[in-house]
């Protein structure tokens, strides 16, 4: 048994990785045989990733605000609390803020062999983000 204590630090999302201000808080890293890796991560409105995979797939579970998704080819997702989604291995996708309120997600996956636990792309234009359906209603 292991307890860690409330003192790792939030990191600031990587500028290469995510658009916009978005901190992350570790949960879970892979230690031995376990590949888990989770984090919780907060996006400020309108902050989301880069076009992205994972190639064990990934899970997030949204805890805060009003997010959204989307995967290649796909329509974007209005995803709130208690909201699950998951990626496919391989899919490629974003997740993130809706433009004007903050979003919370606790995203889990398994890395691969090597550790990895994603593959980076484009970011989100201003036109796919424009994309978005209203969340009113
Ligand atoms: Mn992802």
């Amino acid at each position: 048994m292991k307890v860690t204590r409330n003192s790792i630090e939030t990191m600031a999302g990587q500028s290469e990785w995510f658009t916009g201000a978005v901190y992350v808080d570790s949960v879970a890293a892979p230690s031995g045989p376990s590949r888990l890796s989770a984090s919780s991560v907060h996006f400020t409105p309108g902050a989301c990733t880069a076009w992205h995979t994972h190639p064990n797939g990934q899970t997030i579970w949204v805890t805060e605000g009003v997010g959204l998704c989307q995967r290649r080819g796909g329509h974007i997702e209005v995803i709130r609390p208690g909201d699950r989604v998951f990626f496919e291995p391989g899919e490629e996708h974003w997740h993130g803020a809706a433009p004007n309120r903050f979003m919370t997600h606790l995203a889990m996956l398994d890395v691969d062999d090597e550790g990895k636990s994603a593959t980076w792309g484009d970011h989100i234009s201003d036109e796919e983000y424009a994309a978005a359906p209203p969340i009113a209603d």
